[in-house]
C-alpha cells in the first residue's frame, strides 16, 4: 500500500537523521495499468517510474493530461533508438550507462530544447550480465557526459547483485557519488529502501510493495 510505505519511509528518515525533502519516493509502475495507478496518484504520488519506454509512452499521457504535475522518470535501460521518445517522454534518466547513449541524449536534448536530470547507472557488483558503467571507467564517463556532452548528471544508480546484502553496494555507490561531487543517489527497491535511505539513497524506486507483485 502506498500510503504504508510513505509511512514507513517517513519513520526511516527520522530514525537515520535524513531530511525527508533529500529523500525521494518513485513509485514504479512498470506492468501495472492505468486503473491500478490512478489511485496511487489519488493519494497524492506525483513522481513515477517506468522501465520501458514503450509502455510508457502507451499509458502515461493519458494519466498526465489530468495529473499534468506527475515527473516521469525512466529506471530501465535506454536503446539509442528510443532516444528521442524518451527525452520527450521522461523528465529524469536514471540509466545512462555509455558514450553512444551520452551522445543520442545529448543530441536530442537540443533538438527538443530541453535538460534532463540524468542519473550514471553503474554496474556496481561488477556483473557480466547487468547494466551500468564500471567502476573503473566511472570517472572518464562523468567527465565525458559533463564536460563534452554538457549533460546534466545529478547522480549515480545501481541496482546490488541479487541475493546479497545491499548495504556494501549501497555504501560503495556513495562513496563513488560524493568523489564525483555528485549529491544524487539512485537506490533501493521494495525490499531495501531502508537501508539505502540509512546510506543516503536521495531516490529511492518502490514498486511491488506499493502495488503488490507483478505476474
Ligand atoms: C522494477 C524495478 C524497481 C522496483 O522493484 P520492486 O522490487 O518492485 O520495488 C526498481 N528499480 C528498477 C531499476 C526496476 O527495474
Amino acid at each position: 500500500m502506498y500510503q504504508d510505505i510513505v509511512s514507513e519511509i517517513e519513520f526511516t528518515v527520522k530514525k537515520e537523521g535524513r531530511n525527508g525533502a533529500d529523500v525521494n519516493l518513485v513509485v514504479v509502475s512498470k506492468t501495472f495499468a492505468a486503473d491500478d495507478i490512478e489511485p496511487v496518484l489519488e493519494l497524492g504520488a506525483r513522481i513515477f517510474g517506468e522501465n520501458r519506454v514503450q509502455e510508457a509512452a502507451a499509458k502515461w499521457p493519458e494519466l498526465q493530461a489530468v495529473y499534468n504535475d506527475v515527473k516521469l522518470h525512466l529506471i530501465g535501460p535506454l536503446q539509442s533508438n528510443k532516444t528521442a521518445e524518451a527525452v520527450a517522454l521522461f523528465d529524469v534518466i536514471h540509466t545512462v550507462d555509455r558514450k553512444k547513449i551520452a551522445d543520442y541524449i545529448a543530441a536530442e536534448q537540443l533538438k527538443q530544447d530541453k535538460l534532463l536530470e540524468l542519473f550514471i547507472q553503474v554496474n556496481i557488483g561488477d556483473e557480466p550480465q547487468k547494466a551500468g558503467i564500471a567502476l573503473a571507467e566511472l570517472a572518464d564517463f562523468y567527465r565525458y557526459c559533463v564536460d563534452e556532452k554538457k549533460l546534466n548528471i545529478i547522480g549515480l544508480m545501481c541496482i546490488p547483485p541479487a541475493a546479497h546484502d545491499s548495504g556494501p553496494y549501497f555504501a560503495l555507490l556513495h562513496k563513488h557519488a560524493k568523489a564525483l561531487g555528485l549529491k544524487g543517489l539512485s537506490m533501493g527497491m521494495s525490499a531495501d529502501f531502508k537501508t539505502a535511505i540509512r546510506l543516503g539513497a536521495t531516490h529511492i524506486r518502490v514498486g511491488s510493495a506499493i502495488f503488490g507483485s507483478r505476474d
